[in-house]
């Protein structure tokens, strides 16, 4: 596997001027994600630039938990992040937490109360949101706004020790009420929350809203560069004010990139949390979520997931990624190493009537057919051995070069058989069918006088190994899927997201694969065990199909 090199970028050249300009001795960024929920593949897009450039300027990165919202915060994210972040392939140095510098922050709030730039407001939030004015009207003064710095300090004390209920007061930066950019007019900085925090517990009942603790953490921890996306280009003005109006101890500078965006999902914790809660999937892992837990369960590979966001890159340009896009880079990232196996999915029962009862012959098969260093392995082929039913036709259309009545197919590995007759259940159904093979056919020789063009797979009846198999797709049939106004997806969604066949039959020498293996089933795709797995019961996930089916299927649409 080849890993593709991060190259460079925007953001790669600021920070190389800044080098030059002798600005910094140390490149310090940071991953800051909110623990509300587990990480998806947008996430992963910064975590590999911030984690990237820290490693590759021998800088480093801190994973800061933003946890400011005591409400929907939880240590299961926590763990599942850092697990994450891990699984992605980068070491965490320094892990922080927001909460970590309540005290610090809460300095930094008297500090802007005693400079006359923050005030405690007691209007009430609808109140404040009214005076706010909008984008083409200006805002108006609270009647709070002008109040000495001594009743400031007196109620945010109060604020701070427990004295008010939720939402009786805030604490507000004092800047501009006419400001252009809302964000400047006056934002809220401190908010009173009854909650008790996952990590300070009952010490604190007044939590620091995001811009302002966001900025103050990344000028504590010494970031010199500030990833974040675009959406907070707005909020910049008020980032660099807040660094500007304290003893901030460094000055960092935020710079905005653009989102990752994926067809066919999507990608905010918010909407991937409604997707359990009404029960579309399993979990956060369920293998046909965006979460990295979700892909790695799926059996895509980290560097799959590094592959696809390298070369996606960092712009500010908004888009959406196509999900083949995705898809194509676990396909690139598992052929030159996934070993072949053999598994039918739906298996037709075939009997080879004209070898003996008791034949069972070892055939050597490559592991890989592009690399050798895989070695071989004995597969075992005798008189009963399955195929696949979609394989077989009882009326086929005048293309189909697999099996049907009378019809001639290659085993692969093997010969050439000949389909003498088919066997019916009581209902009329396909059972099983009976077979010769074509002696003179072994090693790919063709038989006298005709071309026999198609190869199909098998499985020896005798010692295959039953397994459930489970066929993923995309989660949603529609490539910009949203919710619907009851804030459910059920018309967007893939009804067959997830097919789960049981019976499958894989070949012998999968009884001694490996937890970690990914293979890939001949003709069929990449596959992996899922966690689901017991001995003797094997459960087998699809990563993803050779080839992309949607495309096709869009085309004939
Ligand atoms: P969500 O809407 O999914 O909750 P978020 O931005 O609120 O996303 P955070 O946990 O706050 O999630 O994000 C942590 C970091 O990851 C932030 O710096 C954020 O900008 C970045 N991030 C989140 N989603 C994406 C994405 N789709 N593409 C690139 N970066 C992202
Ligand atoms: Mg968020």
């Amino acid at each position: 596997m080849t890993e593709k090199t991060a190259g460079s970028n925007f953001i790669r050249q600021i920070i190389d001027a800044d080098i030059d300009h002798g600005k910094h001795s140390e490149i310090v960024t940071r991953f800051p994600p909110e623990p509300n929920g587990y990480l998806h593949i947008g996430h992963a897009k910064s975590i590999w630039l911030n984690f990237g450039i820290a490693r590759d300027y021998g800088g480093r990165c801190t994973l800061r938990f933003d946890d400011t919202n005591p409400v929907k915060e939880d240590a299961e994210f926590v763990e599942a992040i850092e697990r994450d972040v891990r699984w992605l392939g980068y070491e965490i140095g320094a892990v922080a937490h927001a909460s970590d510098y309540f005290e610090q922050l809460h300095d930094f709030a008297l500090e802007l109360i005693d400079r006359g730039l923050a005030y405690v407001d007691s209007l009430p939030a609808e109140q404040i949101r009214e005076y706010r004015g909008t984008l083409t009207e200006p805002g108006r003064n609270s009647p709070d706004r002008d109040n000495s710095v001594e009743s400031n300090r007196e109620q945010f004390e109060r604020m701070r020790a427990g004295d008010f209920g939720d939402g009786e007061r805030v604490l507000r930066a004092k800047i501009d009420m006419a400001s252009p950019n809302i964000n400047m007019r006056d934002p809220v900085i401190y908010r009173i929350r009854h909650h008790a925090h996952q990590r300070t517990g009952d010490a604190w009942c007044i939590y620091p809203m995001y811009d302002f603790t966001h900025g103050l953490s990344d000028a504590i921890e010494g970031v010199t560069h500030s990833l974040c996306t675009l959406e907070f280009e707005d909020h910049r003005p008020l980032y660099d004010w807040f660094i500007a109006n304290v003893t901030a101890p460094s000055e960092p500078r935020q710079i905005e990139f653009s989102r990752l965006n994926l067809s066919y999902t999507v990608m905010s914790k918010r909407l991937l949390t409604r997707l359990i809660s009404s029960g579309v999937v399993d979990g956060w892992d369920d293998p046909r979520m965006p979460t990295l837990s979700g892909l790695r369960r799926r059996g895509f590979t980290p560097a799959s997931v590094r592959n696809f966001i390298a070369s996606v890159g960092i712009t500010k340009k908004d888009n959406v990624i196509d999900m083949l896009v995705l898809e194509n880079a676990v396909r690139e990232d598992l052929d030159p190493v996934a070993p072949r196996a053999m598994a039918v999915l739906k298996p037709l029962r075939v009997t080879i009537s004209n070898l003996p009862e008791d034949h069972a012959e070892s055939i050597s098969v490559a592991n890989h057919p592009k690399d050798e260093s895989f070695g071989t392995r004995e597969v075992t082929l005798s008189r009963e051995i399955f195929i696949e039913r979609d394989d077989f036709m009882l009326d086929p259309p005048k293309k189909f070069f697999r099996l049907s009545p009378g019809g001639e197919v290659r085993l692969r590995n093997a010969f050439v058989i000949r389909c003498v007759s088919v066997e019916n259940d009581a209902d009329g159904n396909v059972a099983s069918l009976v077979c010769e093979y074509l002696p003179e056919t072994r090693n790919g020789v063709q038989p006298e006088g005709r071309k026999v063009k198609g190869i199909i797979h098998w499985v020896n009846a005798a010692d295959a190994l039953d397994a459930e198999v489970r066929l993923y797709d995309r989660l949603f049939r529609e490539a910009n899927p949203r919710p619907d106004q009851d804030g459910e997806f059920h018309e967007a969604l893939n009804p067959d997201s997830l097919v789960t066949l049981t019976g499958c039959k894989l070949e012998a020498s999968l009884a001694a694969a490996s937890m970690d293996t990914r293979y890939q089933f001949e003709r069929l795709g990449y596959f992996c065990q899922d966690p689901d797995s017991i001995p003797g019961h094997p459960v087998y996930n699809r990563i993803v199909t050779l080839r992309d089916s949607w495309a096709k299927a869009g085309a004939a649409g």
